[in-house]
C-alpha cells in the first residue's frame, strides 16, 4: 500500500494536478494528496533531511499519479519524451516517482530556470540555456536526491524516481485506494 506524505516543516505540498496550473489547464485530481510507495517515502524523508540541514524544504508538485490521471496527460500530450505512455505505465503510477523543487525557509521556490512541466530542452539536466544560478540550483537538487537514493531523468530537472522503479506495480486509483480521482 502507499503511504500518505503530509505537509510539514520540511515538505511543502503544491500538487499542480489538483489545480488548473498544469499542462492541461484543468484540475485532474479531485482530491489532491501526496502518496508514495513506502520505499520512496523513506528516500524522500532522507532528502528532506538533507534539505533541512541547508535551511531548505522540498516543494512537491506531484508524487503518486493514478493511471487514470496518466491517461488524461497522455491524451493531452502523447509525446513519450515527456509523458510516459500509460499502456507501459508511468513510474508515478507505481508510486515511486516524485516531481519537486527546492524552496527556502520563507517558502520561495529556488530559481530552476524553467517552470515545472516545461517540456522544452531548457528543462534538460546540464542545459546551459538557463542562468548559472539556476544550473547550480538544479545540481543542488540533483545531489541531494541522488544521495537520498533516487535516480534522475535527463530531460526533466524536477523528476526523480527509485532506480528499480520498473519492479513496482502500476496502480489505478481503485487499487491504490487514494480517492484522488474522486470515484
Ligand atoms: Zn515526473
Amino acid at each position: 500500500m502507499l503511504e500518505r506524505i503530509p505537509p510539514g516543516e520540511t515538505i511543502v505540498l503544491d500538487l499542480c494536478y489538483g489545480t488548473a496550473r498544469n499542462i492541461t489547464g484543468k484540475a485532474i485530481y479531485r482530491n489532491p494528496a501526496c502518496f508514495l510507495h513506502p520505499d520512496a517515502a523513506i528516500a524522500l524523508h532522507r532528502a528532506a533531511g538533507f534539505a533541512q540541514a541547508l535551511d531548505l524544504r522540498l516543494h512537491i508538485y506531484d508524487a503518486f499519479r493514478p493511471s487514470e490521471a496518466q491517461w488524461v496527460l497522455w491524451r493531452h500530450l502523447p509525446d513519450p519524451m515527456y509523458i510516459a505512455d500509460p499502456r507501459e505505465g508511468s513510474n508515478h503510477s507505481r508510486g515511486v516517482a516524485v516531481d519537486l523543487t527546492l524552496a527556502d525557509r520563507q517558502g520561495r521556490v529556488l530559481d530552476m530556470g524553467t517552470p515545472f512541466d516545461d517540456m522544452t530542452m531548457a528543462s534538460h539536466h546540464g542545459s546551459v540555456a538557463v542562468s548559472r544560478e539556476a544550473q547550480a540550483n538544479r545540481f543542488l537538487l540533483l545531489g541531494l536526491m541522488r544521495a537520498a537514493g533516487f535516480a534522475h531523468y535527463a530531460f526533466e530537472w524536477w523528476h526523480y524516481e527509485l532506480p528499480d522503479a520498473n519492479s513496482y506495480a502500476v496502480l489505478d486509483d481503485r487499487q491504490a485506494a487514494t480517492g484522488m480521482m474522486g470515484q
